[in-house]
């Protein structure tokens, strides 16, 4: 019997595990993760920060039972410290030390990410964390229950920090969030993100943009967080949430390849440089669709998809993954925020000619009530008027997300503008409206493309 050994136990190495057994049930499959919980939704822990969710078991997306079930051997708490390419086995070592080598025939790395601590003196104090693992959640979770953090203050202004300033404020604890960007959310244009950093505000968030941290220091019981430009502030509690690294030391020193941000080097099938041995999430290179090259988007929804091309591959299998446009939705306070494809400046980069429009419009018809404003921008191409992008904020129930993923359809694609308008979408007033936001979005840009042509 072939014996397929995944490395990870989270989005991409459970849904590889999960696949491999679905195409060739009869593959031997253990999965080794170096904490005790396999398939959890990190995603989830800010909302479990927040109170919102009660009990950090129910973040899970399946139980280890469940896995089980599937005929998946699982190995919780074993830190694979090493890889034998030419033996074919990997080194894992148990919570007590206990070394044992576990012989592979295929072997999965889903190794992910580990936070980054942007540079940043003094995070290994205590008060100071980052948030990656179910772990440090919990840690966090521990220290505000405690009752003694009477301010915050988080670092990074991306979609993480965003979600840990609203997470502690629904606390009433009062947050300083610093980000070195002009402006939040520096994943959107900064005309949404003014829109997030006006939301942000409303609800009592103390927002500094365009401030780099270089240090933290203790300063008696409390943290002292220093900046730029002679910035210092006192708080007792850090949250570092500075982006993440691919955790991809184990497969390289093994002689994996590497690439961008030393990110594993895959392809399509998500094979990697050495036969027999695949790799997929947060830990590798990432195809684009729209720009047809390798990049660094450590997203849950790719790792899933990129997890489920490699068990399908370690199986015998020849999906190809279908590339990523980076398409996001994260949820602030009364707001939602979503993205997918280019902005105007990264489509000039990649060798486009794009133009951006934004809209405002109502989510559904304005006679019904509760009807919210979306503001849209959509990028496309001029010479071709092939969409390159989208961007959209409004009322975290007016189907923000839902309509950045039309936008994302349409580019998966390959459409046009123009095509957009042709789409079949659905309508009633208390939901939408004959042209949909969307369409009307795309008809805003083509009549702005006319105009800018007469
Ligand atoms: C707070 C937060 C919110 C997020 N929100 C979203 C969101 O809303 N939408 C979205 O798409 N994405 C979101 N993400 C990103 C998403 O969670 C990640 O992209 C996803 O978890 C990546 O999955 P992965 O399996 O590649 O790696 P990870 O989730 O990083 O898991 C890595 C696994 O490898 C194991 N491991 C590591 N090293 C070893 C070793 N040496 N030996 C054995 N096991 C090892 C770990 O124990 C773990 O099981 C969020 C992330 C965070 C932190």
């Amino acid at each position: 019997m072939s014996r397929l050994l995944v490395i990870g136990g989270s989005d991409a190495g459970v849904t590889a595990a999960l696949r491999a057994r679905e195409v060739d049930p009869s593959l031997e499959v253990t999965m080794i993760l170096a904490d005790q919980y396999p398939n959890f939704s990190i995603c989830g822990l800010p909302f479990f920060l927040s109170g919102e969710v009660d009990d950090w078991h129910d973040l899970a997306h399946r139980k280890a039972d469940e896995i089980a079930a599937q005929g998946i051997q699982l190995l919780p708490g074993r830190a694979s410290t090493g890889i034998d390419m030419r033996a074919h086995t990997v080194t894992a070592r148990d919570e007590s030390g206990v070394d044992a080598a576990l012989r592979y025939d295929a072997l999965v790395v889903a190794t992910g990410a580990r936070a980054s601590r942007s540079g940043i003196e003094g995070t290994d104090l205590a008060g100071v964390h980052t948030l990656h693992t179910i772990d440090d959640g919990l840690s966090v979770r521990k220290r505000l229950n405690a009752g003694s953090v009477e301010h915050a203050v988080v670092i990074g202004s991306g979609y993480i920090g965003v979600e840990m300033a609203d997470a502690l404020a629904r606390r009433r604890i009062p947050v300083l969030l610093l980000g070195r960007s002009p402006t939040v959310l520096p994943t959107v244009d900064p005309s949404l993100g003014a829109l997030i950093q006006e939301e942000l505000e409303r609800n009592g968030i103390e927002v500094r943009s365009g401030t780099t941290v270089r240090a933290i220091a203790a300063a008696g019981a409390r943290l002292e967080v220093v900046g730029d430009n002679g910035f210092s502030r006192r708080t007792d509690l850090v949250i570092v949430a500075g982006g993440v690294e691919p955790n991809s030391s184990l497969a390289a020193d093994a002689g994996l390849a590497t690439g961008l941000r030393k990110a594993l080097v895959v392809d399509r099938q998500m094979r990697t440089n050495v036969p027999g041995v695949f790799a997929a999430g947060d830990c590798v290179e990432t195809w684009h669709r729209l720009l047809q090259r390798p990049t660094y988007l450590p997203l849950g929804t790719t790792a899933h998809k990129q997890g489920r091309v490699a068990g399908e591959a370690a199986a015998g299998g020849d999906r190809a993954f279908q590339g990523s446009l980076g398409t996001q939705v994260v949820k602030v306070f009364d707001l939602a925020v979503a993205r997918t494809g280019l902005r105007d400046d990264e489509a000039t980069a990649a060798g486009f000619t794009p133009f951006t429009v934004e809209t405002a419009s109502w989510h559904h018809k304005a006679y019904y009530p509760g009807a919210q404003r979306l503001r849209t921008r959509v990028t496309a191409d001029l010479r071709t008027g092939r969409l390159l992008g989208a961007q959209m904020v409004g009322h975290w129930q007016a189907e923000v997300a839902k309509r950045i993923d039309v936008f994302a359809t349409g580019l998966f694609h390959a459409m046009t503008v123009d095509a957009l308008n042709d789409l079949d979408l659905s309508y009633t007033p208390p939901m939408g409206a004959p042209w949909d936001a969307v369409q009307e979005a795309a008809q805003t840009w083509l009549a702005a493309v006319r105009s800018r042509r007469n």
